[in-house]
């Protein structure tokens, strides 16, 4: 069996070999940054680049149009890389994706090109839809992640971080029914739309007070009438409902619920609601998998510090879902100052500049260097899955 500390060598050269090739790709998706669902562009510069080093890639698999996969190996266990590369409405690739389609290409391919000889198996797949869209549950539906031992990625962010503070999501998405009249002449004749949703969101507003502390819940009003002088007979809103775990979060849309019916009910309206599928989970934590990377990002001068140190939560993503499924991690590497945050227009320039590059080959090897563990260093992938069979993911 090949010994690990060459495969590592090897792989970090590998990644340096790909280096033009990859920074070309991350500048080239930043550029021309795409939604969720529509991200042809990075998906034929993504599955370009895997055929041009001679892997079979699978476009459009799992049933996305914008989702690949490719494999590398023909026995031992199977890592898979993912790669996201959607960018958000308006500000482009302000969570810098880019970097993280690009480090997870490079990881992969720098993985692939040692699994024969490594005795593992490696699978990239580009996971489309991550800003809202859960591209990875609809991947994972489908089977992408049969056969797979553990699963990583990584994420730019203002601090080097073991993994992100994420928390469960879901969406709510309500419609209004009032009646219309005459705003002046007679309002007795109306029932207002607008008042409704105000109501609700009154009520969440207090509501708010008495939750926990790490669960959040914000929203908008997508539709609140056409005509000041004529009482809105229809009206929308958009909620977000967050909780720390997946299975706390149906206590709280429960209690938002009852905010909103409480308004509609005042205000003589009547209300239909579709909570949107999928839920994010939170991300599952694996001590041995984080410190695997830790150790790895330290190699290549990164000290990666504890997320739990950093107070605040940061966000969801669809990666909470895969960690509730296989072993998985999340880390952060850092490409902005510690001020400037993911979702900004400031953490734009971040994404495609020095340190976003840097991102790009460090992520690519740290990853690669922890599938090398998993492959070959004694026991690293029995602590894993062991840490996973122990964790908290109830759902
Ligand atoms: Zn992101
Ligand atoms: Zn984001």
């Amino acid at each position: 069996m090949a010994e690990l500390e060459a495969v590592k060598d090897r792989m970090v050269a590998e990644v340096d070999r790909l280096a033009d090739v990859l920074l070309e790709a991350s500048h080239s998706i930043h550029e021309h940054p795409e939604l969720a669902f529509e991200e042809h562009h990075a998906h034929d510069v993504l599955t370009g680049i895997l055929e041009g080093e001679g892997l079979d890639v699978e476009r459009s698999a799992y049933g996305l149009k914008t989702g690949f996969a490719a494999r590398a190996g023909s026995s031992g266990p199977t890592i898979a890389v993912l790669c996201e590369y959607d960018a958000l409405p308006v500000i482009g690739h302000a969570c810098g994706h880019n970097v993280i389609g690009t480090a997870g290409l490079g990881a992969g391919l720098a993985a692939a090109a040692l699994a024969e000889e490594a005795g593992g198996r490696v699978l990239i797949l580009g996971t489309p839809a991550e800003e809202g869209g859960g591209g990875k549950v609809f991947m994972a539906e489908q089977g992408a992640l049969e056969g797979v031992d553990a699963a990583m990625m990584v994420h730019p962010a203002g601090a080097d971080l073991r993994s992100m503070n994420a928390i469960a999501i879901q969406q709510c998405h309500v419609r209004y029914e009032g009646k219309a009249a005459h705003a002046a002449a007679a309002p007795h004749k109306g029932r207002n739309a607008l008042d409704a949703a105000v109501l609700g969101y009154m009520n969440i507003a207090a509501l708010r007070q008495h939750i926990k502390p790490d669960e959040r819940i914000h929203g908008i009003f997508t539709d609140s009438g056409d005509a000041a002088n004529v009482v809105p007979a229809t009206a929308g809103a958009i909620w977000y409902v967050r909780s720390p775990k997946l299975r706390k979060l149906d206590a709280l849309k429960q209690r938002v619920l009852d905010c909103l019916e409480a308004g509609t009910k005042a205000a003589g309206c009547t209300m239909t609601y579709e909570w949107k599928d999928p839920a994010y989970a939170d991300l599952v934590d694996l001590e041995p998998f984080d410190d695997l990377y830790v150790e790895n990002a330290a190699r290549l001068g990164r000290t990666v510090h504890d997320h739990r140190s950093i107070p605040g939560i940061v966000g969801s993503t669809d990666m909470g879902n895969v960690s509730y499924l296989v072993p998985s991690i999340h880390p952060m590497i850092q490409v902005s100052p510690p001020h400037v945050a993911i979702h900004t227009e400031d953490f734009v320039q971040y994404a495609r500049g020095p340190e976003g590059d840097a991102a790009v080959l460090d992520g690519a090897k740290a990853l690669a260097l922890t599938v090398a563990d998993l492959w070959l260093r004694d026991g690293a992938l029995d602590a894993v899955k062991a840490a996973f069979a122990g964790a908290d993911r109830r759902s």
